[in-house]
C-alpha cells in the first residue's frame, strides 16, 4: 500500500566524542524514507531551500523513493541541525537548530500522493504536520513522530496534532517532558489520553515498547558494536516500522509488534555509518538477515 513521508531534509553537522560530520545530509524524512524503502516505496514530500546542494538530491533519488513532492524554493534555506554525542552515545545535545524552511508554510502534497494509505509525519514543527493532515484526502494510517523542541516550544500545536493521528512515535525523555510522569509506562498511556491509539516509544539502546489500550509490547535493541554515529536511528526505525506495515497492509497489534522489529533491525544498520551513507547501502537482504538474528536471540522457551 501507498506509504507518505514528510519531516524535515536537511544539512546536519554531527560531532561524536571521536570523529565530525559537517554538512552533510540529514532531516528526518531523509532517514525515514531511506529506511522504508527496503520494504515499501516512499512518496518523499518535503521542503528545501535554494541553498540545497544538488550532490544530496541525486542522492535521494532511488528507484523506491518517489521525490516529485520535494519542493526546492526559491528565497529560503535549508533546514540545518548541528548536534554532538557525548562519549556515552545515548546522550546527545543540539548545539544549533536553524529551522530556516521550517518555520514557512509546508510544502504542498502533490495530487497524485494525497490518497496515500500509510502516512508518517516525521520530526517537524507540529503546525507544519497538521498542515499535511488538512491536504490528504481520506487520511488512511497516520503516525507522527515529535521531539524536546517542539514539546517545549509549541506545546499547543503538537497537542492538536496529536488528537488527530493514529499512533506516535516518540523517545522516552520525550514521552516524559509531555506527560510529566516519570514513569515510562505511565507515560505512554498518558499520550494514548491526548489522542493516539498507539504510543510507540523509543529507548535508544534498550530497545523499544508498544503500548495499547490493552496491551503492551517491548524489545531490546538489535546488538550491534559498530556505532559510529546514532542520528536517524529514531528515524529509520519509524521507517522500517512503517514501511513493513504499508508492505503487509496491516495496522493491528500483531502486525506493528513484527513491524517495530523490523524498524529496529533498520535502525541498526543507520548507526553504522554518518549521515544515511549506511541506510542508504543497505538492501533488503541485509535487512532481513538482521531480522532473522534477532529472531534467535529474542528465541525462548
Ligand atoms: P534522530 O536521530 O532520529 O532524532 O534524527 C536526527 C535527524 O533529525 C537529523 O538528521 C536532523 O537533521 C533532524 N532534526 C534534528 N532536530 C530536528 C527538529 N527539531 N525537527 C525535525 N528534524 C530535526
Amino acid at each position: 500500500m501507498s506509504l507518505l513521508v514528510t519531516g524535515t531534509i536537511g544539512i546536519d553537522t554531527v560531532e561524536t566524542a571521536h570523529e565530525k560530520a559537517e554538512s552533510v545530509l540529514g532531516g528526518s524524512a531523509a532517514y525515514f524514507a531511506f529506511a522504508a524503502r527496503l520494504l515499501a516505496p516512499v512518496r518523499l514530500v518535503g521542503a528545501v531551500g535554494d541553498d540545497f546542494p544538488p550532490a544530496f538530491r541525486d542522492a535521494l533519488s532511488h528507484p523506491s523513493i518517489d521525490t516529485s513532492g520535494l519542493e526546492t524554493r526559491a528565497g529560503s534555506k535549508t533546514f540545518r541541525w548541528h548536534g554532538k554525542y557525548l562519549e556515552d552515545m545515548n546522550q546527545r545535545e543540539s548545539i544549533s537548530t536553524d529551522l530556516n524552511i521550517v518555520a514557512e508554510a509546508p510544502p504542498p502534497i502533490p495530487a497524485a500522493f494525497r490518497d496515500s494509505a500509510f502516512v508518517f509525519l516525521a520530526n517537524t514543527h507540529p503546525a507544519l504536520q497538521g498542515g499535511f493532515i488538512d491536504q490528504l484526502d481520506s487520511p488512511g494510517f497516520v503516525v507522527c513522530d515529535t521531539m524536546d523542541l517542539w514539546i517545549n516550544e509549541f506545546r499547543d500545536d503538537l497537542v492538536n496534532t496529536l488528537s488527530r493521528v493514529n499512533g506516535v512515535v516518540l523517545n522516552d525523555s520525550e514521552a516524559r517532558m509531555l506527560t510529566g510522569e516519570g514513569d515510562l509506562f505511565r507515560a505512554a498511556k498518558a499520550v494514548l489520553d491526548l489522542g493516539p491509539t498507539m504510543t510507540v516509544i523509543k529507548k535508544g539502546e534498550h530497545g523499544a515498547m508498544l503500548v495499547t489500550r490493552d496491551e503492551l509490547f517491548i524489545l531490546p535493541a538489535f546488538p550491534t558494536s559498530s556505532v559510529v554515529d546514532p542520528t536517524g536511528a529514531g528515524d529509520s526505525f519509524a521507517g522500517g516500522m512503517m514501511g513493513r506495515l504499508a508492505a503487509t497492509n496491516r495496522t493491528d497489534t500483531a502486525a506493528v509488534r513484527s513491524a517495530i522489529a523490523w524498524g529496529t533491525c533498520a535502525a541498526s544498520l543507520t548507526i553504522e555509518a554518518f549521515s544515511v551513507n549506511a541506510i542508504r547501502a543497505a538492501d533488503r537482504d541485509a535487512l532481513a538477515q538482521r531480522l532473522a538474528h534477532f529472531r534467535k536471540c529474542l528465541a525462548f522457551d
